[in-house]
């Protein structure tokens, strides 16, 4: 708290436990209170005759009050008071529990406006619990603010009419040019306005420009971030020709594939480090731009480390690139968490002593004791997956390091310029030839034993094939529920529906060397059936599995059965994809018809933007974003470009933001995100 912010103690009626209630919603000073914007509106605006109103939604009515009755007590010990109210067009009952208070407060013959929803019948129309506004209200619209337990919305509103009167002294962030070239309020107005808007027009302009304060403050850190890993340096590699790599494959990349490895390898050429993403959907053949760059840093007689989110991922990348690699003369490591200490320290000290020209692992890929002799290049795999201070971990390791990540979360653009504005992106837009989509259906459970019998014809030709189910073991969890558990069911398979076939089981609670038996012998086709939670969600390949059953899909975000899909469909062998849901709700059903629709990663990260926001669509942790009070990268995308724009103007002619009129912009900058302070040097 600055010495000049006074606290939210100095208001009248905010005692002990009060302050407490606030601090709860991490409101300690008057600044903070009046940023606790409403998360909602009730509209007196516009009040419906009584005889129209809609049932059973809030709605507002204009009435007079034409009797009041006498305490009812209901057998509950509930006391109930009820009063009559009409317009022109007819009349409506209000009944008030435990409140003879709000009864008292009405005056026959006058006017108000009541708020609540509409029950009863036609004959006889009731509304239970009104809020009451004088009819004559000059704040239109009523603030309804996020609470926290002991302190309701009349206090809070209260205490922001009182701090508004204060006339704080709120820091103006924007610019003034800024304001002027984009039309918006200042930000004593914005305030204002968002806690008591006069009426619709004021209210949509003070959102636009909090909005915009948000996103631009946002962007303007991202934009520092990115001057702040450009202000590195690297070593230029020299040009080289990757040509034998390209004849080692055993397939021609694809166009897409070719013109990412152009753009990193283009990048290790340059003075300043490469940061690029490397976005495609699943199965596009990432794997081989990451081979390509470690070829490539191999060739100037560099290291290089690719770091997966799971020790199976290592493995899986370790044995498919170890082969194709050595062939090239490059000596591959693996280095995961479950290797005994003596392999560990046997391979730490060939990597120190450059040994080793590619190591891939996991996260102990960044753990301290692992020192590289010359280090060029550090690919993250499915980035996603990994927390912002593993990202920041991994880019500490090395101020003169190339840096490639991978994700198969297939971002929209206007998403993807905030989350990975500071990196460079290629995208893989097209997947290797002869794939053909996965076919996909969704079932509910009366038509489980048909899909098993359409597994069992597929296991009967060679093939093979994954069910996933939402849960580990048998619980209580799974009583309460009704979820399917990987371990009971699949028992149950192996005795009945499957008995006769070998099945896998496979989940996270495995120790790391039983997962990759099993996942071993799934890839050998030695198991013909996997039974598995998610674990299987990231970057497994066996392109011999052809059908991808998921048990209670409506537990799955659509990202995530996409990335289970994306487990088959690898070979040339038409794929299916079976969601098992008995769910009712019509947005289930809808969320399921999507992916039974499209195959299009994108279009259906599109889809899961819009329906569920970019907060569950990429989980806080995984997009690494600082927490939104206002805006919505999803919905408000006209005005991240603007911002964007905003903040382009701003640091081309102050680009560490070091000019005294900057001052405020750069204490909400680090205020948000920790960017600002410490420079590289
Ligand atoms: P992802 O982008 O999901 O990480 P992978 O790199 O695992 O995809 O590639 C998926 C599969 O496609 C692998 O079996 C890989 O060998 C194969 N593959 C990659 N590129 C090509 C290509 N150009 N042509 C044919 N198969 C390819
Ligand atoms: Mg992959």
């Amino acid at each position: 708290m600055g010495s000049e912010e006074r606290s939210v103690r100095t208001l009248r009626g905010v005692g002990e436990r009060r302050a407490q209630a606030l601090e709860r919603l991490g409101i300690h000073t008057i600044e903070n209170l009046l940023l606790h914007y409403p998360r909602n509106y009730i509209d007196l605006s516009k009040p419906c005759e009584i005889l129209s109103a809609p049932f059973d939604e809030p709605c507002t009515v204009r009435a007079v009050v034409v009797k009041k009755g006498s305490e009812i007590r209901a057998a509950s010990g509930i006391r109930m008071y009820k009063a009559v109210v009409e317009d022109e067009s007819g009349s409506l009952e209000l009944t008030f529990f435990n409140n003879k208070f709000a009864l008292d407060a009405l005056e026959y013959d006058r006017t108000y406006l009541f708020y609540g929803r509409l029950g009863g019948t036609l004959q006889k129309r009731t509304m239970g619990a009104p809020q009451i506004y004088p009819a004559d209200t000059s704040a239109p619209f009523s603030a309804v603010y996020p609470l926290a337990n002991g302190i309701s919305n009349r206090v809070i509103s209260g205490l922001i009419a009182q701090a508004l009167m204060l006339a704080p002294n709120l820091p103006e962030c924007i610019p003034q040019q800024i304001l002027d070239s984009f039309h918006l309020d200042g930000i004593a107005q914005a305030v204002e306005m968002i806690h008591r808007p006069m009426d619709a027009e004021t209210l949509g302009r003070a959102k636009r420009r909090l909005i915009f304060e948000e996103l631009f403050t946002l962007a303007v850190g991202v934009g520092l971030l990115r001057t702040r890993i450009r202000q590195c340096s690297a070593v230029p590699m020299q040009p080289h020709s990757l040509q034998a790599f390209y004849d080692a494959l055993p397939f021609t990349l694809t166009n897409a594939q070719q013109r990412a490895i152009d753009d990193l390898t283009g990048d290790m050429q340059r003075s300043t480090p490469a940061n690029r993403l490397v976005q495609g959907d699943v199965g596009s053949g990432k794997t081989m731009v990451a081979a390509a760059g470690a070829y490539f840093a191999f060739l100037s007689g560099t290291q290089s480390a690719m770091m997966a989110p799971t020790e199976l991922l290592a493995h899986q990348h370790y044995s498919g690139l170890e082969p194709l690699c050595s062939r090239l003369g490059m000596r591959v490591g693996l280095l995961v968490g479950s290797m005994t200490a003596s392999q560990k320290r046997k391979l730490r000290e060939r990597l120190a002593a450059g040994e080793i020209d590619f190591c891939i692992g996991t996260h102990a890929l960044i753990s301290e004791g692992v020192t590289f002799r010359n280090l060029a290049l550090v690919i993250t795999d499915e980035q996603h997956r990994f927390g912002v201070e593993q990202r920041a971990a991994l880019q500490q390791k090395g101020a003169h390091v190339h840096t490639l990540v991978m994700s198969a979360t297939p971002i929209p653009r206007t998403l993807a310029l905030m989350v990975y504005g500071e990196l460079d992106i290629s995208v893989i837009d097209q997947l290797p030839p002869n794939r053909q989509p996965v076919k996909t259906y969704k079932i509910s459970s009366g038509k489980r034993e048909r899909a098993f019998g359409f597994i069992r014809q597929h296991l009967d030709r060679g093939l093979q094939a994954y069910i996933v189910c939402p849960l580990v073991e048998e619980d209580t969890e799974k009583e309460a529920t009704g979820l399917c558990a990987a371990t009971g069911y699949m028992e149950e398979l192996a005795n009945g529906a499957f008995s006769g076939y070998t099945i896998g089981l496979l989940h996270g609670k495995m120790k790391s060397t039983d997962k990759d038996r099993v996942m071993s012998d799934f890839k050998s086709g030695q198991i013909q059936l996997l039974v598995s939670t998610t674990v299987v969600e990231v970057g497994v390949d066996v392109p011999n599995a052809v059908i991808m059953m998921v048990e209670n899909a409506e537990r799955f975000g659509l990202s995530q059965l996409h990335q289970l899909r994306g487990r088959v469909g690898r070979g040339a062998e038409q794929s299916h994809c079976i969601l098992l849901s008995d769910s009712r709700s019509q947005d289930t059903l809808d969320r399921l018809q999507m992916m039974c629709r499209s195959n299009d990663g994108f279009q259906i990260a599109e889809y899961d933007l819009q329906t569920r926001g970019p907060g569950n669509f990429l989980g806080q942790q995984q997009h690494g974003l600082p927490s939104l009070r206002i805006a919505d990268l999803s919905t408000d995308t006209d005005t991240v470009t603007e911002a964007r724009q905003a903040a382009k103007q701003v640091l081309s002619v102050d680009p560490d933001l070091s000019q005294p009129q900057h001052a405020a912009l750069r204490a909400a900058v680090g205020r948000l995100m920790d960017v600002v302070g410490e420079r590289p040097n």
